[in-house]
């Protein structure tokens, strides 16, 4: 007889997590996964669902009819928004500068759309003007672009680019997936007809669900399809259904992530909208003041870092694998690496939604320290703590 190995107990490590996603999850929220399953069309989760519809709407700052969350991932509402609002031979603008900006356009071009690229440098942004170049040239009806590229640590302005997506008659699609409960998401103010976010960036919820929402101008688009959605999994004209007053079952709900998710949204509204955007961006400037007291600096410019994803260049003569495994065995924290062309360059420190505090920034800041001082990088003791401190008393 051969021996079988005994499969382990869940009994996972306690990380502080600081990267690019999952964020840290507040107990209220593993409390709502680990709550009674009811059936997807029971009285209770209708309930559930109808309000967590509300939410998502003030959340996204909007009042989008066609709000609800889509049944899986970041990247399944990105291939929602897609694939409802692109027919084959379709126009898409895809800007790309970063990793995500190029999975929209290899998800665009699997749905048939005649795609066209245009790209900035990894942790560089798009302006107006070249935008608007490159609409007169390929006349999209859709563009596309990140609002937070996560990869790089870019903030994208939206609100111009929108204005020139709309003159020339196209659709403009954001990735809101790590901006939402970050900093402001003002879809109906910047005239956005259809995003996608994610459950696990500054929401503070586990990975499984994706928030979209749809512009009258998206809908109007989509009920003038000449042909069928091509994924029937995500075509929004049935998903509505299950989601609007006909209640038609489609799939079943994935009924304890919707009520983490419906956690997590009460949450960041009890917190306030403002207040969450303040607290993120407080808790950046901290660890910046932090990180460049320790003599290291971040690889993108201002104004456009983003607040919830610190992008830091690595000194020369620091081995980048060593310390983000050190961080992690020895103080349980987890960062990220770069991805592309970053990788190895820089490191992304995450800082999203419960993750954004200021016992992880202190934290982090002395354990970095005993870090890079392990490779003889050296740091003037205590100064990163020291400038985080300076900045949080003001
Ligand atoms: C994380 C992320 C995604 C993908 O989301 P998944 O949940 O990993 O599928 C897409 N876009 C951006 C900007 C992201 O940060």
């Amino acid at each position: 007889m051969t021996a079988v190995s005994t499969p382990s107990r869940i009994d996972p490590p306690r990380r502080i997590l600081m990267g690019p996603g999952p964020s840290e999850i507040p107990s209220q929220i593993l409390a709502a996964l680990a709550a009674p399953t009811v059936g997807h069309l029971d009285p209770y989760f209708l309930k559930i669902m109808d309000e967590m519809q509300t939410m998502l709407r003030s959340v996204f700052m909007t009042h989008n009819q066609l709000t609800l969350a889509v049944s899986g991932t970041g990247s399944a509402g990105m291939e929602t928004c897609v694939v409802n609002l692109i027919e084959p031979g379709d126009k898409m603008l895809v800007c790309v500068n970063g990793v995500f900006g190029g999975r929209m356009a290899d998800v665009a071009g699997r749905v048939g759309a005649e795609v066209t690229t245009i790209e900035r440098p990894f942790g560089e942004v798009f302006s107006p003007e070249e935008i608007e170049a490159a609409i007169k040239k390929s006349r999209p009806e859709v563009v596309g672009i990140v609002h937070a590229e996560t990869s790089t640590g870019a903030w994208q302005p939206i609100e111009e680019i929108s204005k020139i997506v709309h003159a020339h008659g196209a659709l403009l699609l954001v990735d809101c997936v790590t901006s939402l409960g970050g900093v402001p998401v003002l879809i109906d103010d910047w005239e956005i007809d259809a995003a996608y976010s994610g459950t696990q960036k500054c929401l503070s919820c586990p990975p499984g669900l994706s928030p979209v929402t749809f512009s009258p101008r998206a809908i109007d688009v989509i009920d003038r399809r000449k042909t069928k959605v091509s994924s029937w999994y995500l075509d929004m004209n049935l998903v509505k259904n299950y989601w609007g007053s006909d209640r038609t079952y489609h799939h079943t709900a994935p009924i304890n992530m919707n009520y983490a998710l419906h956690e997590a949204l009460r949450l960041a509204l009890v917190e306030g909208l403002p207040a969450r955007h303040d607290r993120h961006l407080r808790n950046h400037l901290a660890l910046k003041a932090g990180v460049k007291a320790m003599g290291l600096d971040y690889s993108v410019k201002e104004p456009h870092q983003l607040p919830m994803l610190n992008s830091v260049t690595i000194p020369a003569g620091v081995d980048d694998a060593a310390v983000r495994k050190q961080l992690l065995n020895q103080f349980g924290i987890e960062i990220g690496g770069g991805l592309g062309p970053l990788k190895g360059k820089t490191w992304r420190i995450g800082l999203m939604g419960e993750a954004s505090s200021e016992r992880n920034v202190l934290l982090f800041l002395a354990a970095l320290e005993r870090c890079l001082l392990d490779q003889n990088f050296k740091v003037s003791p205590g100064a990163g703590v020291a400038a985080a401190n300076g900045q949080y008393r003001g």
